[in-house]
Formats: structure tokens, C-alpha cells, sequence
């Protein structure tokens, strides 16, 4: 069934079924995680973007370009706070400033 959480170098990001996250159609605040089920495999498109099930299928909008660059809130206190990713926070001080701003209204904790 595919991999939980993993890294897409195309699009610099966390993905797999263990990362909640939002469609990447520009504009939709649809909450998907990035596990297969999500993402687009047909071949002709090629974007291998993740959308929400009303833009995954239609692939048409969808482009080559970067998707809109954010992370889901709960994705971003997960990294932020959970052990398994504390030697990832002290070897990316980038990374952990980046899903610092991407944590949403919560960071008070
Ligand atoms: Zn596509
Ligand atoms: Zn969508």
C-alpha cells in the first residue's frame, strides 16, 4: 500500500498516506494526507501533484508548475514537536523556521 511518509525531491516536500496536507489545486483548502490515493499517476499529465478526490481525476487545471507552497498545520506540529523527527529539526534549522510559519494558530502549545 505504498509508503507513509517519504520525500518527493521534484517538489522538496514531505509525502506519503502519514502526511496530512492540502489539495494542491491553487485555491482549494480541501484536507487529503499525501499517500497514493491522493496522488495523480496518470501518465500523460505527469504532474504528480496531490489533490483532493473533485481535482484529482479531471487533470486538465492541472500544471508542471510548483504547488502552492504550505504545509497542514497538524503536518507542521508533528515535525515541529515529535521525537522521531528531532534529528531532522537539529540538521535543518531552514526547515524547522519554514514549518514554524506554516504551524497556524496553535503555536501558544
Ligand atoms: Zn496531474
Ligand atoms: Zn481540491
Amino acid at each position: 500500500m505504498g509508503w507513509s511518509i517519504g520525500y518527493d525531491p521534484r517538489w522538496k516536500r514531505d509525502i506519503g498516506y502519514g502526511v496530512p496536507a492540502f489539495c494542491d489545486q491553487p485555491g482549494c483548502d480541501e484536507e487529503i494526507d499525501r499517500g497514493l490515493g491522493f496522488k495523480c499517476d496518470d501518465e500523460e499529465c505527469g504532474c504528480g501533484k496531490f489533490y483532493c478526490e473533485a481535482h484529482l481525476y479531471d487533470t486538465r487545471p492541472h500544471t508542471h508548475a510548483a504547488p502552492p507552497k504550505r504545509e497542514h498545520p497538524s503536518w507542521a506540529e508533528h515535525v515541529l514537536t515529535d521525537e522521531s523527527w528531532a534529528r531532522w529539526r537539529a540538521e535543518n534549522p531552514e526547515g524547522v523556521a519554514y514549518m514554524g510559519t506554516q504551524r497556524g494558530g496553535r503555536a501558544d502549545g
